[in-house]
């Protein structure tokens, strides 16, 4: 079985979409990776920090779903990551209305033993100095290493990410944090760009339109399926990139061809995230309903054609 380690924030969000608003409810990156990767036969730990705000509970239902949260640092006397975002009627576009780093601001994070051994590390959206600072804690280097990172860090700490850029082999960004990166607005030249700057391999999400994958002047798309319900697109980003290392984690498989069904099986899954509101969608998710959707998957993909 892979053993998958991930970083990102365990956070609190307060989300607003045409369909409703919520007060802070359970959100963050490494929240969003782990409930999706934990869909897989893998062995899944988490490294964050979290405020003394931050109930049991929400901890106790990862580590239901085995999520090794022994790396969730609890600081008793700070408060919680929180993060405001309202969405456009389009939910393709967003704006953020409050990031409190509050705990993460200055977080040492410290990998638990169990986990230095890692195969799989997923790099989840936080301050690019904390996530170099987990590389740094993993003596044998992990087969693969995936990031995911967005607009604010490019914006408040551009120079330590693209030193963390230059260190994975798998990036996932959306398409206008990677025309921010690389300063192109063809999705073609700027995975050449972000390519040069380090990872082989370049992910780019395109919401409710898919996602595309670069490798060595070869591209893959995998479409996001058209649902009839879409509530809360929050986690949607993180879904997927839980869902593409999770599989590649319990299949051991980094060739591009498995990548192809990595990015099917996290487009799978972040059709379900934005189902509802927060993570109330992928904590009530089975194997079984993935399985079945991922038919539907292939049904809206799969076509004939002669080839003159
Ligand atoms: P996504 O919709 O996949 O981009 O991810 C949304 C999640 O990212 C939310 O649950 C937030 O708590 C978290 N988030 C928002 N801003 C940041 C940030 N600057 N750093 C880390 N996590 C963030």
């Amino acid at each position: 079985m892979g053993k998958l380690l991930i970083v990102g924030t365990v956070a609190f969000d307060a989300i607003e979409t045409p369909f409703g608003k919520t007060d802070k409810i359970l959100g963050g990156a490494a929240t969003y990776i782990g409930l999706s990767a934990a869909q897989f036969n893998v062995e899944v730990g988490i490294v964050s920090v979290v405020g003394g705000d931050f109930p049991q509970e929400h901890l106790q239902m990862l580590e239901d779903k085995n999520i090794d949260t022994t790396g969730v640092e609890i600081i008793k006397e700070g408060k919680t990551f929180f993060w405001s975002g309202k969405y456009h009627n389009d939910l393709n576009t967003r704006d953020t209305l409050i990031t409190d780093l509050n705990v993460l601001a200055g977080f040492n994070p410290i990998v638990p033993n169990n986990f230095t051994d890692c195969d799989f590390l997923m790099l989840g959206n936080l301050h690019p100095a904390v996530q170099m600072a987990v590389i740094n804690q993993i003596p044998k280097r992990p087969k693969l290493i995936v990031l995911d990172t967005m607009n604010f860090w490019m914006d408040n700490a551009l120079s330590e990410l693209m030193e963390v850029i230059a260190k994975i082999d798998v990036i996932t960004i959306n398409d206008e944090e990677a025309r921010q990166l690389s300063g192109e607005y063809s999705l073609v030249k700027a995975a050449q760009k972000i390519h040069e700057m380090g990872p082989k391999y370049v992910v780019i999400k395109k919401g409710e339109h898919g996602a595309l994958l670069f490798y060595e002047g070869n591209v893959f798309f995998a479409p996001a399926l058209p649902l009839e319900e879409v509530f809360d697109p929050t986690g949607a980003g993180d879904t997927f990139a839980g869902g593409f290392i999770g599989y590649l984690a319990s299949t051991h498989d980094i060739s591009f061809e498995n990548m192809k069904r990595a990015i099917i099986y996290g487009s799978n899954l972040a059709s379900f995230c934005v189902e509802k509101f927060g993570t109330e969608r992928m904590e009530s998710l089975s194997r079984e309903e993935v399985q079945k959707r991922l038919q539907q998957f292939k049904e809206l993909t799969q076509f004939e054609i002669e080839l003159g």
